[in-house]
């Protein structure tokens, strides 16, 4: 009974969340890794497919042959795959989510990226974007740092795609010389894959490498927020000898990302009249919102994931300090247009978080934290910006 599986296995038999992110983890390499990989794959590919075979032997369900049939299952829904997953929690996988997905389908989604991040049990870790810049964090919590993590969180928002010489520019500025060791870990050398005619094109929107469709020919960016499946025009252009970098994959998901729309709403609130301080005491939260008329502060965290499920799983309770009167997890429009149960799933999960936590209260959402989607919290601004009826005199 020799099962190349059989190492992986405990007394309870295979689990398939991790199976599922053994699996996603090796699609996400495998697309950093263009032309296709040869056998032997990746470790994390090769032990969830071996896995996968396990569960189908198991089940009497139909077997993947190698990784061209893998590629087919993933581009389909998850949930639709002929065989059935031993997955712990029912909101875990929702019906559309798939593991590669975009116009050639070969592109891992978001919710395969979010499935590498195995979150952490410790409710008091750090979130997963904090633990990605750990090393950041804990350099510029030191007197004065403040500024430097500052410059270094806009540039890897802002400038995601850098030059040889455009980093060296970079890790020169006396904000962020502190950190020229991390720049020149957190931008690699970008896949020559992605080059045509000699050069990298950049996404005008959020300034990453974009990739030529196979099948359209046009350009496509990996933020499916930037464009649809008509394509991208790219207005930039940088040459494969001007030696360029582009910030690792995880950074650009779960840092740049989300920071493009802390910026976003930063601007808009400050549009209103509010003060906005992004990243205060060194990322305690992403916005620091003081009202003028009361001095009401609210805290926000923002939070671009497609899974509200795993979402829930990595949120942390907001830090105390500094002060706050109110909390809010805010959301992306475009996550309520593509799952409407979204805030109903990140919600019920966070409350089944917070009655089985072990070691202390767990608190992710109460009174004075909510969860919701951009729109509405803006409106939230709005009506605490309003003066109160019947009584307009300021310092009341
Ligand atoms: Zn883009």
């Amino acid at each position: 009974m020799a099962n190349a599986a059989a190492p992986l296995l405990t007394q309870e038999g295979v689990d398939d969340d991790t199976t599922l992110r053994l699996l996603a983890t090796g699609l996400v390499q495998l697309a950093d890794t263009l032309p296709p990989v040869r056998v032997p794959y990746s470790d994390p590919l090769q032990r969830g497919l071996n896995r996968l075979a396990w569960r189908s032997v198991r089940t009497n369900s139909p077997l993947v042959e190698g990784l061209a049939d893998f590629l087919v299952w993933a581009r389909r829904p998850i949930a639709s795959w002929p065989i059935s997953l031993n997955l712990g929690e029912r909101d875990a996988i929702g019906p559309d989510d798939a593991l590669l997905g975009g116009p050639d389908g070969d592109r891992p989604t978001d919710v395969c990226e979010e499935l590498t991040l195995k979150p952490s049990p410790d409710a008091e870790a750090e979130s997963v974007e904090k633990r990605l810049i750990l090393d950041v964090l804990n350099l510029c919590r030191r007197p004065g740092g403040e500024r430097t993590y500052t410059a270094y969180r806009r540039l890897l928002i802002t400038q995601p795609v850098l030059t040889e010489d455009g980093l060296f520019t970079a890790c020169e500025q006396p904000e962020l010389q502190l950190l020229a060791n991390h720049l020149r870990l957190d931008y690699q050398l970008a896949p020559l894959a992605l080059a045509v005619d000699g050069q990298f094109a950049l996404c005008p929107k959020c300034q990453n490498l974009v990739y030529r469709s196979s099948i359209q020919g046009v350009f496509l960016c990996d933020d499916s927020a930037c464009a649809g499946a008509q394509g991208i025009i790219p207005i930039t252009f940088l040459p494969v000898r001007a030696q360029v970098y582009w910030l690792r994959r995880e950074l650009r998901r779960f840092v740049a990302r989300p920071g493009r729309a802390e910026i976003a709403l930063e601007e808009r609130l400050q549009a209103l009249g509010v003060d906005v301080e992004l990243w205060p005491a060194v990322d305690a939260y992403d916005l620091r919102i003081t009202f003028p008329r009361t001095g009401e502060v609210w805290a926000v965290d923002v939070k671009d994931w497609a899974n509200a499920y795993y979402l829930a799983n990595a949120v942390t309770p907001f830090r105390r300090e500094p002060r706050w009167t109110r909390a809010f997890f805010v959301f992306p429009e475009a996550r309520r247009d593509r799952q409407d149960r979204y805030l109903t799933i990140f919600t019920r999960r966070c409350q089944q978080r917070m009655a089985r936590a072990a070691g202390g209260p767990l608190n992710l959402l109460d009174d004075r934290c909510q969860a919701l989607f951009v729109e509405d919290f803006v409106r939230q601004v709005e009506r605490q910006l309003a003066p109160p009826q019947g009584r307009r005199r300021a310092n009341a």
